[in-house]
């Protein structure tokens, strides 16, 4: 048995199309002759050229719809970093491929020396012709699914990225490996991350930073919170989001509770306590009040 896939330019002429090329843009409407130079004399051209172009914007605005929102779940919440390898269909693109999946099933033939063949449906498109049951801007809209379909069943799927300066997409070399944490820029804006990251170097660590404002604000929660250990804990968290970069990861709760032993000991030495000493000695008066 032979199994053929998408065409194996696929992603290419997906990614062609993403950038705004028109070159690989198929017609959605019915085409005529028109005179042309030799040595043919002739060439097609759409009947309706106004519904053409709104069909091919709607296929190109559609398979950027697709991308971004595949591109997105690779993203934090703040839209700083990103992660290609941890992208994943949301549920609406889940919806939409499992649709085109169920009214799109491979074919089965035997070519000329018997061997099995099972093709994925990518040369049965037929936007024009007789007995095609829907308009130019809904074929335009289920190409784009079958083109973004060929680019998910493709190593591509990582590789694809948006610049977060221009916008432009592109692919990447090799899929990019663990967080990226400014996000990902193109070759020609990729020095806009060099500085930033330059920059944010000079600065403290983040880390470091984070810890030191967590420790200024521990123990000042408002009064209100003061047997709520789960809201104190957010507040934290939010203090120190507010007073630190905002290109930065936001942290959240967890976070205070993971480091919530070297805060303290911050807080104490910003307070001016030894550290231990109060702690200790609460600790040793219950002692010996138990003993
Ligand atoms: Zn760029």
């Amino acid at each position: 048995m032979r199994l053929e896939g998408f065409e194996s330019d696929a992603p290419h002429r997906f990614l062609m199309v993403l950038k705004g090329s028109w070159t690989f843009i198929p017609v959605f409407v019915d085409q005529k002759r028109v005179p042309a130079p030799p040595p043919l004399h002739y060439e097609f051209a759409p009947k309706d050229e106004a519904l053409n172009k709104q069909a091919q914007e709607t296929f190109v605005s559609h398979m950027r719809g697709l991308a971004d929102e595949w591109i997105n779940t690779g993203r934090d919440a703040s839209g700083e970093g990103e992660e290609p390898g941890k992208r994943m269909l949301t549920t609406g693109l889940k919806r939409i491929m499992s649709e085109w999946a169920a009214g799109n099933r491979p074919d089965i033939r035997f070519d000329e020396s018997g061997e099995l063949v099972v093709s994925m449906p990518v040369r049965k498109v037929n936007f024009t012709g007789d007995g095609v049951p829907i308009g130019p801007l809904d074929a335009a809209k289920q190409e784009a699914v079958r083109w973004f379909a060929g680019f998910l069943d493709s190593p591509y799927a990582y590789r694809l990225c948006k610049c977060r300066s221009c916008n432009e997409y592109y692919y990447t070399e090799r899929r990019a490996k663990g967080w990226i944490e400014y996000g990902t820029y193109c070759p020609r804006h990729r020095h806009l991350a060099s500085a930033m990251r330059s920059y944010e170097a000079r600065q403290a660590p983040a880390q470091e930073r984070r810890l030191d404002v967590a420790a200024q604000y521990w123990g000042k929660w408002p009064k209100s919170m003061s047997t709520d250990e789960c809201k104190q804990l957010q507040w934290i968290a939010k203090k120190v989001n507010e007073n630190v970069s905002l290109k930065w990861t936001p942290i959240r709760r967890n976070w205070v509770t993971l480091h919530g032993a070297e805060i303290e000991t911050r807080n104490r030495a910003l307070r001016g306590t030894l550290p231990h000493t109060a702690r200790v000695k609460a600790a040793e008066g219950r002692i010996h009040a138990e003993g």
